[in-house]
Parts: C-alpha cells; structure tokens; sequence
C-alpha cells in the first residue's frame, strides 16, 4: 500500500520539462508536444471509457468525436452542468447532438465507440452574487468582440470565476463513479488567448490535470484536445469529422437564434467566416460569412 500514498503527479508534469509546459505558449507547440508524449508513452493501457463535458457548443463536440475517435470500442459519456446559468439552450442543444451520436452507426465517426448517456447535473446556483454576465439577470450581454474587451474593458464581464475548476471536479467524480478513465473538455486557444478565461489556460488545465489524476488514484486523466487550437482551426476540423454544427448552440442569450452580437457569436461567426463557410444556425442579424 506505501505506493499508493507517495507523491504521484501527472508524470508529465514532473518530468524535466514542466518547466515549459507552464510558460504560455502562443504557438502552443509544446502543449501540442506533450499530449502526443502522454498519449504515445503513458496512456497506452488507459480505460477506454470516458466522460464529455458537453456544453452544446462547437468545440465541446468536437471534443466529443475525440473522445470517440481516441477510444474505439470505449462508453462516451455525455454531461452537461446547470451551475446557475441564465438560460437552458446549452443543454437542450447538447441533449440533441447526444441524440445525434447515439443514434448513428456510422463507422468513420464514431470509430467503434458508443454514446451511452447525457447526463444533466444541477449544482445549484454556486456563483450567485458574481458580477457576470451569464449569471447576473440584471446585466445584459457585451455586444462587443472578446479583442475590444480586452482593450476597454479587462477581464470579459462574461467570465464566471473559477467556473470550469467546478465544472472538471464534478465530471471527475462521475467519472470515478462510472468506470471512466478519461475526461474530455473542449477548451482552446481563442478562450486562453492573452488570459482571456484563466480558466481554459495550458497552465490551468494541466494543473487540474494533476490534481485529478492524484485524486483518483492515478485512475483518472483530463484531456484538452483543443488547447492549441484557434476556434477557426475548431470549425474546419469539425467539418472534416462531420459535427452536425446545426445543432450546436454558441450564444450568450437563450433566444430562439443565436443574437450574432454577443461576444461567444462574433467569435463563431469569425471562425467560419476565416473558413469561408456559412454558418448553418440563423443568426438574430444579417451575417455575412464571405470575407
Ligand atoms: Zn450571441
């Protein structure tokens, strides 16, 4: 049993070249790096089953259709969190794109993996009394670019503090719970870019890596697929592995259509429009997607 109590980090956090990994990479090469070293060399024997946190959006099914790719033959467990939210259309879009996935066969997407469960946990309202936007009834939405923000304003009114910290430790006890060694999330470069979610940082995310490993036991791993990827790089991936983007619900207000001017809509909206692809959601306004 002594083994089991000794000081037992992520070994690529105690390697060498830790480092690195937690000076901010804008290339996000080293990031890159060392989930390749963690996949090839650590993770070959690891439990094949795992847990999504799937808010509806674009880049946490793109994490999921990693999760299936990663994991052939493996349970895809889907969970979507109500942390005090205005508005349910996360959730509502991700329950249809579990929809979508549980009910396909299709080989080349779901690479022999099964999608077995949406779950909805309702944490209460942990963040009342915090001056965001997502939470606060009493604010609007920027309508702004997560870039002006930052100019004008400092951190994004949107921010939700230590939101995903919350959101990670509650999937790693589902996970614990239900037999899953692996949680995908689908943070990336355009969240953590010049600071602009703490939260969806390398250096958050490898830190929470850690702890969740050494508090499962060493059973559990948190994988960031996305991290060094730009959200324009998230679209044209998701494309090539068929994310029915239609379904997917980005928007800061809970509308019938997304509002297009909010800061998580222009952001979107930008990703396809550096693609040179429309969009198939209806936007509130008229948005042109040819540059
Ligand atoms: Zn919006």
């Amino acid at each position: 049993m002594t083994g089991r109590y000794r000081a037992v980090g992520e070994p690529w956090l105690r390697g060498e070249r830790l480092d690195q990994l937690l000076v901010y990479d804008e290339t996000h090469e080293v990031t890159k790096e060392y989930w390749q070293l963690l996949k090839e060399t650590f993770m070959p024997n690891q439990a094949k089953n795992s847990v999504v946190l799937a808010s509806g959006g674009t880049d946490s099914t793109l994490a999921l259709v990693n999760a299936m790719h990663d994991n052939p033959g493996g349970e895809v467990h889907m969970l979507s969190i109500l942390y005090g939210q205005k508005h349910k259309k996360e959730i509502e879009a991700a329950h249809n794109i579990y929809r979508h996935y549980a009910n396909i066969d299709d080989p080349v997407i779901k690479n022999g993996s099964l999608v077995v469960a949406h779950r909805v946990i309702d944490m209460g309202n942990p963040f009342a009394g915090a001056d965001s936007t997502l939470i606060d009834f009493d604010k609007g939405q920027p309508q702004l670019s997560y870039l002006e923000i930052l100019e004008s304003e400092g951190p994004s009114p949107t921010v939700v503090p230590f939101r995903n910290a919350n959101l990670i430790s509650i999937a790693t006890a589902y996970a614990i719970i239900n037999g899953c060694g692996l949680i995908y999330v689908g943070m990336h470069a355009t969240d953590a870019h010049n600071w602009a979610y703490p939260d969806c940082t390398p250096e958050f995310l490898g830190a929470m890596a850690n702890a969740i490993y050494v508090g499962s036991y060493q059973e559990v791993r948190l994988v960031f697929p996305l991290i060094w990827m730009h959200k324009v790089d998230v679209i044209k991936q998701g494309y090539a592995l068929g994310i029915p983007f239609e379904l997917t619900w980005s928007c800061y207000e809970g509308r019938e259509k997304h509002c297009g001017l909010c800061p998580t809509c222009i952001e979107r909206i930008e990703g396809f429009r550096q693609l040179g692809v429309a969009d198939p959601v209806p936007y509130e306004v008229n948005v042109r997607f040819t540059l």
